[in-house]
């Protein structure tokens, strides 16, 4: 998302020549997993041109927070918080940004780069076609970013302790809809661990199911998580499925538990979770985007909304900047303190959700908003405000 929202910020901002790497070949693959944009910062986006209403979405009103009761279906709910935020399915959103990157660019689909030098005059971009000079290289390449180690080798994502499942399926699978409106997203809380669950569209006029369950993996597993790395479907370790089957069977009221394992091995992807920032944004001809420059764990739901907001305020810096240096430093002084607020906010809720879980078993409604306002502290949920 951030490499194709880049390249429409370079064209805005006037490059005559782009040319965008991609190391997938062909279309990247629909992933049909969601992810949520609160209404606010779809809004900036929409204004800035980055989104609009022709991409598919749903939207959700309320956060409905269930813990496990006895055998109650859904168990018993702690209280109700707004959540003004629409819901997506990445491979449609991707799509339509892809639409976005203008013709005139060259799209390099199956490019990998596997080196990147930066020298006072231009770049050098190594691919296994050869190398070529650019005057400025964008680093859109996600959290295991080529650029961003030509630009900060010392910078390393830290594994934060634990991981996520995260499955999604078609509506038509699930049991009884009716206990559960569309438009209530569930925050299904245990003892060190949650599970956040809402639909999205699948991006041909119906609604997948959509899940992500966090929680430390079993502590005898014989899995390091020191190198970023994630399990696509159908690899997952036996001893993670097993984990998550006992989570849904334990620690899930029986709806939530039995939506889980509603899901097949084909649908699950396990996560490690991961967070850093590089100190800055930019640095000579190199220039960070979206998850190579931050990866703030998910719990802020903001990472794609980010990775947007990156590439408007680049548009924005390179269009009223002097030259390109300035635009640079500006760009790099207005991002860089955002990534360092969302990844805080990501520890701070990780604690809250996570790693220190408070007693769901007493809480109730007002116990709830006070222990939420705690959590997120300054009110970055779901995304910093776009400043202009
Ligand atoms: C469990 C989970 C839930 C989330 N939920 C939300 C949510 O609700 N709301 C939200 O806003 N965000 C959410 N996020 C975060 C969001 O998904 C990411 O922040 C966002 O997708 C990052 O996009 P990106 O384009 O920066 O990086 P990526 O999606 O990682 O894209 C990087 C691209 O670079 C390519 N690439 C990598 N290396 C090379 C190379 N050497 N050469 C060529 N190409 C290369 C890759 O193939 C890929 O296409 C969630 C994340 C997780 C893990």
């Amino acid at each position: 998302m951030a490499g194709c929202a880049a390249a429409l910020a370079a064209h805005r901002g006037g490059a005559a020549e782009i040319t965008v790497f991609e190391r997938a070949a062909g279309q990247l693959a629909d992933r049909g997993v969601g992810l949520a944009m609160h209404n606010d910062r779809y809004a900036e986006l929409e204004s800035a041109g980055y989104v609009d209403a022709e991409m598919p979405w749903l939207q959700l009103s309320r956060r409905c927070w269930y813990v496990k009761n006895g055998s109650a279906p859904l168990g018993r709910r702690i209280g109700v918080l707004p959540f003004p935020f629409r819901t997506y399915n990445w491979g449609p959103l991707w799509h339509e940004l892809r639409d976005r990157v203008p013709k005139s660019a060259e799209f390099r689909n199956g490019a990998t780069v596997t080196g990147v030098e930066a020298d006072p005059d231009g770049v050098e971009v190594t691919t296994a076609s050869g190398s070529e000079r650019f005057d400025l290289v964008i680093g859109a390449d996600g959290y295991r970013s080529a650029v961003r180690t030509a630009a900060f080798a010392e910078v390393r994502p830290e594994y934060a302790g634990y991981l996520a499942w995260r499955g999604a399926f078609p509506a038509e699978r699930l049991m009884a809809p009716e206990l559960w409106p569309d438009e209530d997203c569930v925050y299904a809380v245990f003892p060190g661990g949650h599970t956040i669950i809402y639909r999205i569209p699948d991006g041909k006029g119906g609604l997948r199911i959509n899940w992500v369950l966090y929680t430390a993996p079993p502590p005898d597993l014989d899995l390091r998580f020191d190198n970023p790395t994630s399990l696509p479907p159908g690899t997952l370790a036996e001893t993670l499925h097993t984990r998550l089957a006992h989570i849904a069977d334990t620690q899930l009221a029986p709806y939530w538990g039995q939506l889980v394992r509603t899901t097949t091995a084909e649908e699950l992807f396990v996560q490690p979770m991961y967070d850093f920032t590089a100190p800055h944004y930019a640095s000579g001809r190199l220039v960070l985007a979206g998850d190579a420059a931050t990866v703030a764990r998910p719990h802020t739901g903001g990472g794609a909304v980010k990775a947007l907001q990156d590439a408007t305020t680049l548009e924005a810096r390179l269009t009223s900047a002097p030259d390109w240096e300035t635009a640079l430093r500006t760009y790099d002084e207005s991002r860089a303190a955002t990534g360092r607020s969302m990844v805080e906010l990501g520890r701070q809720l990780g604690l809250g959700l996570v790693q220190e879980t408070p007693d769901w078993s007493t809480m109730d409604q007002r116990g709830l908003e006070k222990w939420w306002q705690q959590a997120d502290g300054s009110g970055g949920f779901g995304g910093r405000r776009l400043t202009s």
